[in-house]
């Protein structure tokens, strides 16, 4: 089988390439390089199998000739993590609203089963813990930048399970919590590779907020075999599933697990968020997935605790340092 996966070069995206070349699949991975990097698929490229071309997911001549050379797609190609989405908010509503919009056009019309991934911001400020796909989505004003993309990103759930509603298209939303693994860099905000590199050049972490938001973190090994296993099941069309790990951890607890593990020397730093955001900046307080709902369909079941996600995150990035 030959898939499309948009953002087949970002950090999800080549993790989820790896795995269905590996399973004997086919690959071809859209991408403009903005957020995704080359030297993540660079031990690819040349692999039978595997294809790169380069692009943006709101190109519609483009990605309809890409879908069309697919039995398959995989969405994953958006403006992703929360600094980039306070920084370049123009960019972030167009390239998740217009790409997801063309990709669902260029599957409508081919008949391709597609993947859309989306995000537990979709859940917002809820505090209904913890979170299950039929609970209310809880946004803030229009005002606050943050909830842009929670509700550019719920808008492409509500278009995707449009094109099912009206003409079966097969679709399938996968809501991904937060997702850590290596080649994950901290430049877009996220807390574990950056408190990692904090705590190797023994410089302060820096906790944003109090610390005591809370976050389950889960390891992108897990993340993409639930993607592979909803894709190949008919009854997941049509269907919204929480994809995650449901193991609760503070932000302070993670700083004093990630100081100890780089040898203690960093202090811990606390950021208000209007300085490490902008003005006016909510945060949630807690995020927890209800997997009731995958695990009935698929079995899932995180497989990696947030030890062994650290110590991979830890072994990639020392192996860098020796290296450079
Ligand atoms: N965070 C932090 N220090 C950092 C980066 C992030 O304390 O250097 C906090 C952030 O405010 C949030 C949590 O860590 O409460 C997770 O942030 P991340 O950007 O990884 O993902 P989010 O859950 O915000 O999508």
């Amino acid at each position: 089988m030959r898939y499309l996966i948009t953002g087949g070069s970002g950090f999800i995206g080549s993790h989820l390439s790896e795995r269905l070349l590996g399973q004997g699949d086919e690959v071809l991975a859209l991408d403009d390089l903005s957020t995704g990097r080359y030297e993540n698929i660079a031990g690819l490229e040349g692999q039978p199998g595997f294809e790169l071309r380069l692009g943006s997911v709101t190109e519609p001549a483009l990605v309809e000739e890409c879908v069309k050379e697919c039995q398959a797609v995989f969405h994953l190609a958006s403006a992703v993590g929360v600094r980039l989405v306070v920084e370049q908010p123009v960019k972030t509503i167009e390239t998740i609203v217009n790409g997801t919009d063309v990709v669902l056009r260029a599957c409508a019309r081919y008949r391709r089963p597609v993947l859309i991934t989306s995000t537990s911001e979709v859940y917002g400020k809820s505090e209904k813990i913890p979170f299950a796909e039929g609970d209310d989505c809880v946004m803030g004003p229009t005002n606050t930048r943050r909830w842009a993309y929670a509700c550019a990103k719920a808008l492409d759930e509500f278009l995707a399970l449009a094109h099912w509603n009206e003409s079966r298209l097969p679709v399938v939303i996968a809501r991904l919590f937060n997702t850590v693994g290596p080649r994950q860099t901290g430049r877009y905000g996220m807390v574990i590779p950056r408190f990692v590199s904090q705590g190797l050049a023994g410089s302060p972490l820096t906790v944003y907020g109090t610390g005591h938001q809370t976050r389950c973190f889960a390891h992108v090994s897990d993340i993409v075999g639930a993607l592979v296993a909803l894709m190949q099941n008919p009854a997941a069309r049509g269907e919204v599933f929480n994809i995650g790990n449901d193991e609760e951890v503070s932000i302070l607890q993670l700083a004093d697990r990630v100081r100890a593990l780089t040898g203690g020397k960093s202090a811990i730093q606390t950021v208000p968020y209007g300085e490490a955001y902008t003005a006016g900046f909510e945060d949630m307080y807690r995020r927890v997935p209800d997997l009731s709902k995958i695990k009935r369909l698929i079995g899932y079941r995180p497989t990696r605790n947030l030890d062994q996600i650290l110590a991979d995150i830890l072994d990639e990035q020392s192996r860098k340092l020796a290296s450079n």
